[in-house]
């Protein structure tokens, strides 16, 4: 079996080794300076500023999201939300239980979001930006640069979800005006899941996260803050999923995030070639180096077939989108000659 998933992905040899040890205990000097270390080379492949700080939390993806909204706004706040999919209507509705106030900028399906859609927003007293940089649901990228700037001049915090994008996609945090930067362990990291993280920058930590009041235990960032200081965590952490990371960590410092986003976007456009070439469809739209949508028609009825005669798996889609599109994960173990085996099976499909 294969994974061309977003999240679990096919994992490297490494990782699934240290995922078959025995977990150690964690309040101890080793599993701090691991933690300690990890951190720092996080911080450098991110480019967060001196005194940027992270919150590693035990929780799936959604949990940083909702924890750095509990943690960063108030009810005084007055947020604008980009939703152009699924994981822009998970922003829309954390802003409605915690009752932030916010205006949701709704991304045509087809179109790039453009300088032109956030016109109408300048100067008007936004106080914080919620994006996804990668729309997994659809595979859409964001101009990152352009939301940086936008938040700059306008003197608005700017939250960016990268779950589906950091790692595979170029971020850099100073560059791009980034106050809070959401990661987790089961995308492109290719890690089990469990682990998210959230990236802070001073500014937000000073103004926002030690003031707020938040009603939550679990999820409060001002323990994590104290605790980390000594590269520990308030609550047990998951702790074979932070081993993983700081092993993955140290790969990716090893080779250069740089080559590394190099490698898989030429992996993912030679795809996307190949797949124009054989008379498949792909958006017009900028896609995410991690993600490439295929139109089809029956489309989940092929994601099962591709499953079960040839054991290869793609992401399908739920919803509106089940029967015109799958998903061809770009993340995890996975080379070339794995997506050459996938388009010979598809064509397969696609003639029987
Ligand atoms: C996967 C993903 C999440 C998190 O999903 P979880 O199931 O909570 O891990 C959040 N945002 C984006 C853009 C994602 O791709």
């Amino acid at each position: 079996m294969k994974l061309f998933t977003v999240g679990p992905v096919e994992m490297f040899e490494r990782t699934l080794k240290l995922k078959s040890e025995q977990l150690p205990y964690f309040r101890t000097d080793e599993f701090s300076k691991m933690m300690l270390k990890a951190d720092g080379q996080l911080k450098y492949i991110v480019d967060a500023s001196e005194n940027s700080k992270t919150i590693y939390l035990t929780a799936s993806g959604t949990g940083a999201m909702e924890a750095t909204v509990m943690n960063c706004f108030n009810q005084q706040d007055k947020l604008l939300v980009i939703n152009g999919g699924g994981f822009g209507e998970r922003f829309e509705k954390i802003c409605k239980i915690h009752r932030i106030e916010y205006t949701a900028i709704e991304v045509p399906l087809e179109k790039d979001l453009t300088e032109e859609m956030l016109l109408p927003y300048e100067n008007c007293g936004y106080t914080g930006l919620l994006v996804n940089v990668h729309e997994t649901s659809i595979g859409k990228l964001y101009d990152i640069a352009m939301l940086g700037k936008f938040c700059k001049r306008n003197n608005i915090f700017l939250v960016v979800d990268a779950i589906s994008s950091l790692f595979i996609d170029a971020i850099s945090m100073k560059e791009h005006c980034i106050d809070a930067l959401i990661f987790s362990s089961q995308k492109a990291l290719s890690l089990s899941p469990g682990m998210a993280g959230v990236v802070l920058s001073e500014q937000i930590i000073v103004e926002r996260v030690l003031t707020n009041e938040v009603r939550s235990m679990y999820f409060d960032f001002k323990d994590y803050i104290v605790n980390f200081e000594r590269g520990q965590t308030p609550f047990t952490p998951c702790v074979g999923t932070f081993i993983e990371y700081s092993d993955m960590i140290q790969v990716i410092c090893d080779a250069g995030i740089a080559k590394i986003v190099e490698d898989k976007k030429r992996l993912a456009n030679q795809f996307r070639e190949e797949l124009k070439k054989q008379g498949f469809g792909v958006p017009q739209y900028t896609m995410s180096n991690g993600l490439t949508p295929v139109y089809l028609d029956n489309a989940y009825e092929f994601y099962l077939k591709l499953k079960e005669n040839y054991n290869l798996v793609v992401t399908p889609n739920g919803g509106a989108l089940r029967d015109k599109v799958i998903r061809i994960g770009h993340m995890g173990n996975l080379d070339s000659c794995d997506y050459c085996y996938l388009l010979e099976c598809m064509l397969k499909i696609r003639q029987e």
